[in-house]
């Protein structure tokens, strides 16, 4: 069964109810039973999500693993695949969303009313994320604002932002 409250909280947040938010919601749910934790207050949970969908929002709900607090990376693949890492227990798994089975016309009701652990194969996580570096800042030239140097390119020896350069590809005609 599952917990109205929670889900209505994930509701709220996201703005609407849809198949994606209850896959984000199934899955917060089956990674906090496998860890035995709820609510992440800090960062002792990290999520990396393979993709930027609807799911995410109950993830960022249920768990705590949010964006702001750098617990929720993405490494886009397009896949309905999330591993989650507990930083104090040193578990880490990935959950792969099953194929749905033939004939599932209303795909939220589906994923909800399913039992979790028949929705997502559980699999070994991705290797876990190098720490977050600081990067020296720099002024493009061109706009006048400050970015860190993993972000700025030379262009006739003048340092410029992402935002301000051409991309030279040969390959891309
Ligand atoms: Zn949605
Ligand atoms: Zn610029």
């Amino acid at each position: 069964m599952i917990d109205d409250r929670a889900w209505k909280r994930c509701a709220e947040f996201h703005g609407h109810v849809c198949g994606g938010l209850a896959i984000g919601f199934q899955a917060a749910r089956y990674a906090a039973d496998l860890l035995g934790r709820q609510f992440s207050k800090d960062e002792e949970l990290v999520c990396i999500a393979e993709n930027d969908a609807c799911g995410v929002d109950a993830i960022q709900v249920m768990l705590g693993c949010s964006v702001g607090k750098g617990n929720l990376l993405f490494h886009m693949r397009g896949k309905e695949a999330y591993s989650f890492y507990d930083r104090e227990s040193g578990r880490s798994f990935r959950l792969l969303l099953n194929d749905l089975p033939e004939g599932v016309e209303d795909t939220m009701e589906y994923f909800l009313s399913s039992d979790y652990k028949d929705l997502f194969t559980v699999k070994e996580a991705r290797p876990f994320p190098r720490p977050a570096e600081l990067f020296r800042s720099y002024r493009c030239a061109c706009c006048g604002e400050m970015t860190g140097e993993n972000w700025i390119r030379l262009v006739n020896g003048e340092y410029r932002c992402l935002d301000c350069i051409e991309e030279y590809d040969r390959f891309n005609v």
